[in-house]
């Protein structure tokens, strides 16, 4: 059987991957005006924050009451507290509170449903064309250069052109199909739920707020590999036939966590729909982030961030953790950039995911008037679009 392609519309820049980091990315390049696509295998935006029901926004602080991530990583946490259940502390909603009010963390739960329809009309707001339900398989490529994406989607197989690429699957799938070096992760057996019970609904009524009534029922390990099954291997997420004993193993756990509950008293509101890994695979870039660098400047940041387990931390995340410098037209965002160990555990969370989303989107406009290549896009031209974007870079805030 032969399978026809169908060429689509060229774009200047196609984001793969519609989690924090793809729809930041996709935005950021919209509103500097490119032609933008965001390609999403699923039908809902948001990724592992909505689909797979990670609805806790690490912070956006310091821990010492100042703002660590402006920007989009700043704008999206608003509008997850805009439309509904969160917990965000009063002293980060009102203007102006000095650091010394600022006794809490800028972080919140989130609803993972409204969120994610909130996430449609912001990227479409900011002009992104948007195909959903597209899987893209393939890059195609000329030498090192990426032609644009191919898609298998509900009419067959697709190829979208693009001159600018941008890779932010969460397990950096095009970048390694085009053949750029990555790294695989290793990853604790964890399967969360969210459910509610009378306990949860008589918390809600008591305390008037419905993070408490949708409530996180996590089975398997912590961050850490606390709970993580004793002999049991570690998973790298990158086949199917692991990625099916992820869950299915993280499922029975989820039966014995209920073992011995009445089942008229518990109900599990919405199963993940995307396998939890914190860390398939990242690209090997220009320059790896190690998470060893608290406080020291680099050369070419794209902003700065915190360690959300540790306050009081700042790092500068470097703009050659975006891309591999033999790839010319292909950048990533969110949790596949190049960071290592303790740098991945740091810059894979949500405000990471946006403070990259937010400089690839970028680069990748300000590439397309200098020879569409990464490497070669002026570090103070990019520095400039980001503070004008509202990132922020102050290492010593
Ligand atoms: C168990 C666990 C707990 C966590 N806890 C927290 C927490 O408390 N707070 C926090 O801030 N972060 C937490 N994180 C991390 C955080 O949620 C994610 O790392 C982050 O949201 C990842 O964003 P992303 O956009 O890089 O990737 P993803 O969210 O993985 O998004 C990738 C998107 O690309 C799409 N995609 C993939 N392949 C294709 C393809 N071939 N074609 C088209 N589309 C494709 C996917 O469907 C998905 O929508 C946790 C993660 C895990 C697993």
């Amino acid at each position: 059987m032969t399978v026809e392609t169908v060429t689509k519309k060229s774009h200047d820049v196609v984001v793969v991957g519609g989690g924090i980091g793809g729809v930041c990315a996709a935005v950021s390049a919209a509103r500097m005006g490119a032609s933008v696509l965001l390609i999403e295998k699923s039908i809902n935006l948001g990724g592992l924050a909505t689909r797979g029901l990670i609805s806790w926004y690490e912070p956006l602080c310091d821990g010492q009451g100042h703002r660590m991530v402006g920007g989009v990583g700043e704008e999206l946490i608003r509008l997850a507290v805009s439309v509904g259940l969160e917990d965000l502390a009063p002293e980060w909603k009102k203007e102006g509170a000095s650091p010394e009010e600022i006794k809490k963390r800028y972080c919140t739960h989130f609803s993972p449903t409204f969120f994610s329809l909130a996430l449609d009309r912001w990227v479409l707001d900011a002009g992104v064309e948007l195909v959903l339900d597209s899987h893209a398989t393939y890059p195609v490529m000329d030498e090192k250069r990426l032609r644009g994406v191919l898609v298998e989607d509900a009419a067959g197989r697709a190829f979208y052109p693009a001159k600018m690429v941008i890779d932010a699957t969460g397990d950096a799938m095009l970048a390694h199909r085009a053949g750029v070096p990555c790294e695989l992760g290793n990853n604790f057996l964890s399967y969360w739920v969210h459910d509610f019970s009378y306990e949860s609904a008589q918390k809600y009524v008591a305390d008037q707020n419905l993070a408490a009534f949708r409530h996180w029922n996590h089975a398997g390990s912590s961050a850490n590999g606390n709970g993580h099954p004793e002999g049991l291997k570690l998973f790298h997420g990158d086949s199917a036939e692991e990625i099916t004993e992820f869950v299915l193993r993280g499922k029975e756990l989820v039966w014995q966590k209920y073992e011995g509950i009445d089942p008229h008293t518990r109900e599990i509101m919405t199963l993940p729909e995307m396998p939890q890994f914190r860390t398939v695979r990242h690209i090997v870039g220009k320059s790896t982030f190690q998470g060893t660098e608290d406080g020291v400047p680099c050369t070419h940041p794209i902003g700065v961030i915190t360690d959300f387990r540790k306050g009081g931390t700042h790092y500068a995340i470097p703009y050659e953790t975006l891309y591999h410098p033999d790839y010319p037209n292909l950048l990533t965002a969110g949790r596949v950039i190049s960071a290592t160990g303790e740098g991945w555990e740091i810059t894979r969370v949500i405000p990471g995911c946006a403070l990259s989303g937010e400089a690839a989107g970028a680069a990748a406009v300000l590439a397309l008037s200098h020879g569409e290549d990464a490497d070669r896009v002026p570090y103070d031209e990019l520095h400039t679009v980001l503070e004008q974007k509202g990132v922020l870079f102050d290492l010593h805030a």
